[in-house]
């Protein structure tokens, strides 16, 4: 398939939705960033990557990386996480405490923040430095030894983190948090504030694509866990309008709040597609219309 030919189409498609939707206001250094900006990548399954506009500028990934984490924890210490953390979407908002006391502290998935904040908690307790261990994990998948961490993004997270201790004090009343909150929430900050490009993006997580096989041609996950990833993406990584994304694109994907989406064509390809523009549940306008044309214009869909 001519990736680039369809890139350059769909960059051409949605340029009315570029600067829609409004940046992340509730991270100070996320409001800052300009909503003109659009990139989209795509990496085929052998690594070969193409892209379009802003697709090579770095940008802040926030809750995609929960995805990564996700693959790490089930890599490292398998099946035993899903006895802490559900496979439900939630139908709440992201950062919502009201579902936790009715089901003891056990977070619906783990792409909303309590479920990411357990599935971090666990990277610490199997590796010692959750933070690091993912950075590294990216640098490898991405081929991309300079990524790198914000500290201007982790500090303003922590700085307006009220909410996420929040939770993760919660989940410890329930014994699901084994480490200290203050260092969970360290390491579940600096995670957020990775920066990395679309094609960074699209390269790290073609092991999805490729059912657990990582760039290095070693097995990361096997079919069955890469599939459970995908289809957590599906259900539950656009955060409460996981209905409306697999109604307008048929994929797995997962958004953040820095305006990325990485979505996953099992067997073929990853895309990411970046502008910083939220809609009101979160996700980008211009990225959720570009994955929209890539599946209208291809096929390519898992439906
Ligand atoms: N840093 C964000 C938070 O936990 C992640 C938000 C997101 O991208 O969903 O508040």
């Amino acid at each position: 398939m001519d990736y680039q030919s369809v890139l350059e189409r769909i960059a051409n498609d949605v340029a009315p939705q570029i600067g829609r939707g409004r940046p992340a206001e509730y991270i100070p250094a996320l409001a800052a960033v300009d909503r003109r900006h659009f990139g989209m990548a795509a990496a085929d399954i052998d690594g070969r990557v193409y892209g379009v506009g802003d697709w090579q500028r770095p940008f802040s990934t926030q809750s995609i990386t929960k995805v990564f984490t996700l693959a790490l924890v089930l890599a490292t210490g398998g099946d035993d996480l899903w006895a802490h953390v559900g496979r439900e979407p939630s139908g709440n908002p992201f950062n919502s405490l009201v579902q936790l006391e009715y089901e003891n502290g056990i977070p619906r998935n783990p792409f909303i923040n309590a479920g990411a904040l357990v599935v971090t908690d666990r990277l610490q307790t199997l590796t010692g430095d959750a933070s690091s261990e993912l950075l590294g994990f990216l640098r490898q998948e991405s081929g991309n030894p300079d990524l790198a961490f914000d500290p201007k993004v982790a500090e303003s997270e922590s700085a307006h983190g009220d909410r996420n201790a929040a939770l993760a004090h919660f989940m410890a009343s329930y014994g699901n948090i084994t480490n200290p909150v203050p260092t969970l929430l360290d390491h579940y900050f600096w995670q957020c504030a990775i920066e990395m490009s679309c094609a960074d993006l699209a390269l790290a997580a073609r092991f999805l694509a490729r059912h657990g096989i990582r760039a290095d041609g070693s097995r990361l996950l096997t079919r069955s866990e890469a599939k459970q990833i995908n289809a957590v993406m599906l259900t539950c990584g656009t955060y409460d309008a996981a209905g409306e994304f697999a109604h307008r694109v048929g994929l797995p994907g997962k958004s953040g709040v820095g305006g990325g989406i990485v979505a996953v064509v099992p067997g073929r390809c990853t895309l990411c597609v970046w502008s910083p523009g939220l809609d009101a549940r979160g996700n980008s306008v211009a990225g959720v219309a570009a994955l929209d044309r890539f599946t209208t214009l291809t096929g390519l869909s898992v439906f």
